[in-house]
């Protein structure tokens, strides 16, 4: 593993523009769950639990899905694996991180630019009038009546800002045109199977960038990648600053 992390850390000492792109997994060391590991979300709730058509069928419902993903969040706090990439792009060595998070960990954990292909979940918004309210409030609203939060001013309901199956991806054009600035990638802890946010690495490598997997398990980008490291996110992130 360590001529493996040896061989990622000299790929990014020579790029220009590197960036980070992370999901669930590098998380899961902060107690979130992620959703396609072996501890995974969907394989205890169907994935159509965060969808839109689900929000409009069972507010409640979706709520109460909502309601335990909050809690997990707003305990967690960022890892060794935030902290790393954070100190890389003090150093200069990272221009950005495109995660697919809603946590807002990478922000917690020091990293300034950081575009949320997901938003992220601190905030609800009404489906209606868009006026906002703090998640954590419109959770404390359905704790007390197990009935979804409604919005103040119209009474429609609330619906955390984040992006929902079924819902376009936030920012993925600027994403995009950061990955065809790019000339390194590095992946953290996704599975790499939903697109179109998984298309930001791909086109780093397919312009010929370099591209770096770490994951606990194979990805479908696996065959394209410079290197592939199968380790923990920290472990590896912690090894990648040493190594510097
Ligand atoms: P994922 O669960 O599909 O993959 C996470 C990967 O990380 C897994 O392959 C797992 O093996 C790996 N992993 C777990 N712990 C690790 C660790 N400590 N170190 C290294 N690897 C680790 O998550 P993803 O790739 O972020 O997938 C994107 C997800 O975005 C989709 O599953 C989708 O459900 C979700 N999504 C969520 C919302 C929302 O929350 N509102 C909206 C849209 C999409």
């Amino acid at each position: 593993m360590y001529d493996k992390i040896r061989k990622a850390v000299e790929l990014l000492k020579g790029s220009i523009h590197a960036i980070a792109f992370t999901g669930a997994g590098i998380s899961t060391e902060s107690n979130i769950p992620d959703f396609r590991g072996n501890q995974g979300l969907w394989r205890k709730f169907d994935p159509k639990m965060a969808s839109k058509s689900y929000f409009k069928e069972d507010p409640d419902g979706f709520w109460n899905f909502y309601a335990q993903r909050y809690e997990a969040i707003a305990k967690a706090v960022p890892n060794e694996g935030h902290r790393v990439l954070a100190k890389l792009e003090e150093i200069g060595l990272l221009k950005y991180i495109v995660t697919q998070n809603i946590d807002r960990l990478h922000i917690k954990g020091g990293s300034k630019s950081v575009i949320e292909l997901h938003g992220n979940i601190l905030m609800s918004h009404c489906e209606s009038c868009f006026s906002e309210k703090f998640t954590d409030e419109c959770i404390e609203e359905f704790k007390k009546n197990g009935k979804a939060p409604r919005c103040k001013y119209c009474g429609d309901y609330m619906r955390p800002s984040v992006v929902l199956f079924e819902e376009p991806v936030r920012l993925i054009d600027l994403a995009m045109e950061i990955a065809c600035r790019s000339d390194y990638c590095i992946v953290i802890g996704s599975s790499l199977v939903v697109y179109p946010a998984a298309l930001i690495p791909e086109i780093v490598k397919r312009q010929g960038g370099r591209l770096v997997i770490v994951n606990l398990e194979p990805t479908p980008l696996d065959c394209i990648a410079d290197v592939v490291i199968n380790e923990r996110a920290s472990v590896v992130l912690k090894k990648i600053l040493e190594f510097l």
